[in-house]
């Protein structure tokens, strides 16, 4: 048996383990493996798709499967639902994203002629925003579904989902391993993936970071990933307005001791004062969480565009936020990171959420003793 086969066999294990909880999903054999590959073994016509409002996990892994699969001699095409953010758009590939919103018609002849679709980053279609999932409804297409969050639906034929892997760009990584292809990992490819990595682990330091995780994540760098300037090109070109918003998120930042929570709001008239751009929101929620005593954070932003309260929930411990965020705020996502929205104003946001808070107290308090 090779190496291979033995960690295949031990994630199915972990994930039939974890799953069966919530739906009888047929998740990946390796006969599915094998069968992908003899498909992919002709040139074919392939879409790959991120979740709406991608992020550096979601961007991160359909560039990596964008590049592996054109450098296969595939026709791909990645579609974007809408647009993401700047500090992502340096990644090898950014430049060829198609946008659903902008670019719709090519966007959908793309769906319509795609024989085989990659969903990366997500779990529900839902998640491609009403119009591109509409589109998504009408074609009679294959689905390989690789993903990390969970309560996954049984939307896609190949379902590669564990709940345990840190980030979508790591499963990739394993998903190339399956088929026995990571030789075929380039400079470009191993750009893409430790970008996703390092974006959704927290830069290495969620507690789903494993050694494994820092094994690819080495043989990442070895293939050509530039790590210390990945880090700068995500993290170290802010804008003045984006450090002057955050200034503001930390003045607006409410610490609920008794609940071990804190909460940071930001308005749409700080978003405006402050020069906005998309992204510039991003990881605000983390210095909630970063306060001593403090096990659940969360972030409420009016979005104009979409007319709601976006939420971001974030929690250390046993505390889990995919829960809270499911049961009162229409999201979901992962145990210690999800999100959310309120279609109500900030105000009766904020005053549902306190009350919903005191259910919670005991079980806040309990996961909080024992971190
Ligand atoms: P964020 O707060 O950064 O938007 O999201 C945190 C995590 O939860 C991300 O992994 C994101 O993909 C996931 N997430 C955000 N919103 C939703 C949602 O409405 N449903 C589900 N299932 N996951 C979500
Ligand atoms: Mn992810």
């Amino acid at each position: 048996m090779n190496n291979a086969y033995i960690k295949f066999y031990n994630y199915i294990i972990v994930i039939n383990g974890i799953s069966k909880k919530y739906v009888d999903l047929l998740l990946m054999t390796k006969k599915d493996f094998i069968d992908l590959k003899h498909f992919l073994a002709i040139p074919r016509n392939i879409a790959v798709i991120p979740h709406k409002n991608a992020d550096g996990d979601a961007i991160g892994s359909v560039l990596a499967c964008y590049h592996y699969l054109k450098n296969q001699g595939h026709y791909v095409r990645v579609v974007s639902p809408n647009d993401y953010p700047e500090f992502l758009k340096w990644l090898p590939g950014s430049q060829d994203v198609l946008r659903f919103d902008l670019q719709n018609k090519q966007s959908k002849r793309v769906l319509n002629s795609a024989e085989l679709i990659f969903l990366m980053d997500f779990n529900e279609m839902g998640r491609v925003g009403d119009d591109m999932q509409h589109t998504m409804e009408t074609l009679d297409t294959t689905y390989v579904m690789i993903d990390h969050h969970q309560q996954p639906s049984a939307v896609a034929k190949y379902l590669y989902s564990d709940t345990s892997i840190c980030a979508t760009a790591q499963m990739f990584y394993h998903f190339l391993e399956q088929i026995g292809d990571v030789n075929a990992i380039s400079k470009e490819i191993a750009t893409c993936m430790y970008t996703g990595i390092l974006t959704d682990t927290g830069s290495f330091r969620f507690p789903n970071t494993t050694p494994t995780t820092h094994r690819i994540v080495a043989e990442l760098i070895e293939k050509g990933a530039d790590n210390a300037r990945i880090y700068d090109s995500v993290f170290d070109q802010n804008t003045y307005g984006r450090l002057q918003l955050l200034g503001q998120a930390l003045q607006n930042l409410v610490v609920i001791d008794a609940y071990h929570t804190a909460y940071i709001t930001i308005s749409k008239a700080e978003k405006l004062k402050f020069d906005f751009q998309k992204g510039d929101t991003e990881g605000i929620v983390n210095y909630a969480l970063s306060i001593k005593g403090i096990i659940f954070g969360v972030i409420f932003i009016e979005d104009e565009e979409q007319e709601m309260i976006k939420i971001s929930f974030r929690s250390k411990g046993s505390f889990s936020v995919n829960q809270f965020s499911r049961n009162h705020f229409e999201g979901g996502g992962h145990d210690n990171a999800a999100g959310g929205r309120s279609r109500e104003n900030m105000e009766q946001t904020l005053k549902r959420f306190k009350s919903i808070l005191i259910e919670y107290k005991e079980i806040l308090k309990k996961s909080y003793v024992t971190i």
